[in-house]
């Protein structure tokens, strides 16, 4: 039976969520065919501190986002779940839901570098295929040295270059794509909010105003 076209999934924090999430997978689902991809914050976010706006704050700042971008669409289904939102088994929902589609999982490079410390990492690729976006700087240096090997094994069984296989298996290929690389991050976001300096240009101008409205970020724990 011919498969249904890939979905995309794309989570995080999102705690804000800025123009380093945005356009790198904007870019990524064109090379990639994909035309619609969910954005998808976590609940309580399992490898690192739990995010300062709540979820349904960084929910509302997502819908902003898919106003302005009809690429995305906001998912709130691990914001349902209310728990630690492991991404193994959100995506073990999502198989269920989608029996037919390959299932995309976009990730910036800095966490393809971290994932064999991702809960039951070696499910993963049985369950999806990821799509790397660059990012600078980071995937060398973050990496810790065994993960590096140990992703490098895997990057040789199942890294692809041929973009159109992404569409013709259900899960189980790594596709590192060229995307224009963003300098920033949502903790140097909040960092400047809380020394009173303004991020405009590092996110959407909606999401600037919602910040300002409900005076987000104004603390400086858990930068
Ligand atoms: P923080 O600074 O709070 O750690 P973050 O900016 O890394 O947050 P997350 O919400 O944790 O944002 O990231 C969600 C996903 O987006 C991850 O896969 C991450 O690698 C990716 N990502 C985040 N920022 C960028 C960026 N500038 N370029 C490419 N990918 C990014």
């Amino acid at each position: 039976m011919p498969l249904s076209p890939a979905i995309g999934l794309f989570g995080g924090t999102f705690d804000p969520i800025h123009n380093g999430h945005i356009y790198p997978v904007i870019a990524a689902a064109k090379l990639a065919n994909i035309d619609s991809v969910a954005l998808m914050p976590n609940y309580i976010p399992a490898h690192k501190n739990a995010a300062q706006s709540t979820s349904q704050q960084r929910l509302a700042m997502i819908k902003l986002v898919c106003d302005e971008y009809p690429l995305f669409y906001p998912e709130p289904w691990e914001i349902e779940q209310s728990k630690v939102s492991y991404s193994v088994e959100t995506l073990l929902a999502f198989r269920q839901r989608h029996p037919h589609s390959p299932i995309c999982f976009f990730i910036g490079s800095d966490s393809l570098y971290s994932l064999p410390k991702w809960h039951r990492w070696q499910e993963l690729l049985g369950l999806c295929h990821f799509i790397v976006c660059q990012r600078e700087h980071q995937t060398p240096p973050k990496a810790e040295e065994n993960n590096q090997i140990i992703m490098q094994r895997i990057l040789a069984k199942h890294q692809i270059t041929q973009v159109a296989l992404l569409q013709q298996k259900l899960a189980g290929y790594i596709y590192l794509a060229k995307t224009p690389e963003i300098n920033v991050s949502s903790s140097q976001i909040r960092a400047l909010l809380v020394k009173g300096q303004n991020p405009q240009g590092l996110l959407p101008s909606a999401i600037y105003r919602y910040i300002e409205q409900f005076k987000l970020y104004q603390q400086s724990t858990n930068i």
